[in-house]
């Protein structure tokens, strides 16, 4: 990929999109090109085969997706597989069709059984059954996965995977039900600092462990594996440390300056019990994370802040 290549990111409105494309622009990248979803609707097959033929964009990152957390994933069961299995079909089949040079599609960790030893090596795909609540979305990305496999195998194309753990960061969805943890969180904490609430109530028993990345340090993760990688293999992005959700709520509840007590509500869902990535390819392939869970969550806040 060279500085004057034409590449298209999908999903730049999105978090992951949009530190992708900030990284490409800080990097020099003179010919990015995008579309918002009213410009164009990623699961309209005709509409994404005529963007490919008239655009013919050399890289493609695939971070458009219908993404939430466990309640969205949970409630929107149709629309997490039908969209984003639309998504990836349009869009890989037409890469192929157009001849792009390489084409990144992201996953996610959910993709993993949910009683998968840990940490999560990329070779437990598809060796046990997957977690209830993100099962349709978590169908879609391994669907995703080996359509690029598939048209390796079978046409040869440099299409790679990567499988980014739990993300957080600039421009994230701070919606109460539909967010992943860290954004409801923060949502939540800062509200009832202002409120002067007595105690912030936080889903689940607070003993399921997860792992979290700054969006920035993802993107820069993608963009050093489009320079660098081109296997067939899937690659884990992540930091490779986790912590209970009770845990980060306590730093959530620090950083916002809460002061309050913390509740656990039980009729909400746990999830999977550990999700947490081994990054070892990763690191052997010369990439480590920068920034530290709790400045990450300094950033966030600082964004949630300016909304
Ligand atoms: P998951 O990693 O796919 O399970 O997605 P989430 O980020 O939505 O949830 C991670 C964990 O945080 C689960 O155990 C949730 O029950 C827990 N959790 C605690 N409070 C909240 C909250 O307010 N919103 C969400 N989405 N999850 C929460």
């Amino acid at each position: 990929m060279e500085k004057n290549n034409k590449i298209y990111i999908a999903g730049h409105r999105g978090m992951v999109g949009g530190a992708i494309l900030r990284k490409l622009k800080a990097e020099g990248y003179t010919d990015v090109i995008t579309r918002s979803s009213a410009e164009l609707d990623l699961r309209d097959q005709n509409a994404v085969n005529t963007f490919f033929e008239t655009e013919k964009p050399e890289y493609v990152f695939l971070a458009a997706a219908k993404v939430g957390g466990i309640h969205a994933n949970n409630t929107y069961r149709a629309e997490f597989l039908y969209d984003n299995l639309m998504i990836e079909a349009n869009i890989i089949h037409s890469a192929y069709k157009t001849g792009v040079k390489k084409l990144m599609f992201l996953g996610s960790s959910c993709i993993y059984p949910k009683l998968a030893p840990q940490p999560l090596r990329e070779d437990y795909l598809l060796t046990g059954p997957l977690e209830q609540t993100n099962e349709p979305y978590a169908i879609a990305k391994i669907t995703g996965i080996k359509l690029c496999e598939a048209y390796r195998d079978q046409y040869g194309c440099n299409f790679i995977s990567v499988m980014p753990t739990n993300l957080y960061g600039i421009g994230d969805n701070y919606h109460p039900e539909n967010s992943h943890v860290l954004p409801a969180l923060i949502r939540r904490f800062h509200e009832a600092k202002m409120k002067g609430d007595p105690s912030v109530t936080v889903w689940g028993s607070g003993s399921p462990k997860r792992e979290f990345l700054y969006a920035d340090d993802l993107a820069n993760a993608c963009v050093y594996l489009m320079l660098n990688y081109n296997e067939k293999e899937l690659v884990n992005i992540g930091t490779g440390e986790d912590l209970t959700i009770k845990e980060l709520a306590g730093i959530v509840k620090e950083v916002t300056g809460f002061e309050g007590e913390l509740l656990f509500d039980a009729s909400k869902p746990d999830g999977t019990p550990r999700k947490l990535m081994d990054v070892s390819k990763l690191s052997g392939l010369g990439w480590k994370y920068t920034t530290a869970l709790k400045e990450g969550i300094e950033k966030a806040y600082q964004d949630f802040l300016s909304k």
